[in-house]
């Protein structure tokens, strides 16, 4: 059976008058280079939940998006990052919320899963399991980056908190979607969340159901607003509404993005796949970051409407 991949590194008001070529390709190349890292985790038999993990890392390790390397500063001016991954084939997850020295949240999500009989673990103790285990560490200058801290300042004079890609720097959380051979599913999303948030604020990526969920139905992973992803349990929804309503992906993704989320005082996007291996992209902002990986074909990548 056939594998697809679908990638996305955050929505927002991403606008090509305002982006320059050179930037445009650098998106693209990180985009490309996630999608080859989880793609050959598909391509050699592998499983959904690794393949949605390396993609992640791979976009968690680039200073370009919004999780890991280059994560969105706090009002406090501190780095507080959340990261959740769902085995569709078991129901399985595991989540991290608020962690600073995590060099890759989304590995903490999995040994969360893995290694412990609990879903979600925060701050402080979250970062210290961690360790523990033997996962990388990082000190804060290794998450810091100049644009980031340039965006704080703006929304800080503005008192906005805003989506990171709402400001001059546009960039995004990142998540990834995957249907391995044997048709499992899995859904992971990383994030340092919205720029100048309170310190201590969970946002919907971590949380499972609202920011990510994969089941034997469909694998979803969001990004914008969170607040307005939890209010509608977005990612849970869309698979409400494709098993209970008999939605195909791509209505269920555009129901939710379309009009739930903003119904709910939210914009933003996500990516869903479903165990046919079709993938569906929405969003109700002017860009997002996006790739899709489907066997035999060639990567696409993509980032204005
Ligand atoms: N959904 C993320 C949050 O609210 C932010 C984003 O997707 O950019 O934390």
């Amino acid at each position: 059976m056939s594998t697809t991949l679908v990638i996305h590194g955050g929505a927002g008001t991403i606008r090509r008058e305002e982006m320059s070529a050179a930037r445009e390709a650098e998106h693209q190349a990180a985009l490309e280079a996630a999608l080859a890292a989880g793609g050959v985790v598909l391509a050699q038999g592998g499983s959904a939940l690794d393949a949605v993990e390396q993609a992640v890392r791979a976009l968690e390790d680039c200073p370009l998006f919004n999780a890991g390397r280059g994560a969105t500063f706090t009002a406090a001016g501190t780095i507080e990052m959340d990261a959740a991954l769902m085995d569709g084939a078991t129901l399985q997850a595991g989540a991290v919320a608020a962690v600073q020295r995590i060099r890759n949240p989304i590995a903490a999500a999995r040994a969360v899963m893995e290694r412990t009989p609990h879903v979600l673990l925060i701050g402080p103790a979250a970062d210290d399991f961690a360790e523990a285990e033997g996962l990388a560490l990082a000190p804060p200058e290794y998450f810091r980056t100049e644009h980031r801290w340039q965006q704080l300042q703006a929304a800080l004079a503005t008192r906005r908190v805003a989506l990171d890609h709402d400001l001059p720097a546009r960039m995004g959380t990142v998540g990834a979607v995957a249907r391995d051979r044997d048709g499992r599913l899995a859904a992971a999303t990383s994030t340092g969340g919205m720029t100048n948030k309170r310190a201590g604020r969970v946002g919907d990526s971590p949380l499972i159901g609202a920011g990510t969920w994969a089941d034997a139905t469909v694998a979803v992973s969001c990004t914008g607003v969170g607040e307005a992803f939890i209010r509608c349990a977005a990612a849970h929804e869309l698979s409400a509404l494709m098993r209970h309503r008999g939605f195909p992906v791509r209505q269920a993704a555009a129901e939710v993005a379309e009009i739930l989320v903003p119904a709910n005082g939210g914009s933003g996007g996500l990516i869903a796949v479903d165990a046919a291996g079709e993938p569906a992209i929405a969003f109700g902002t002017a860009g997002m970051y996006r790739g899709v990986l489907r066997a035999g074909a060639a990567p696409e990548t993509g980032i204005y409407a």
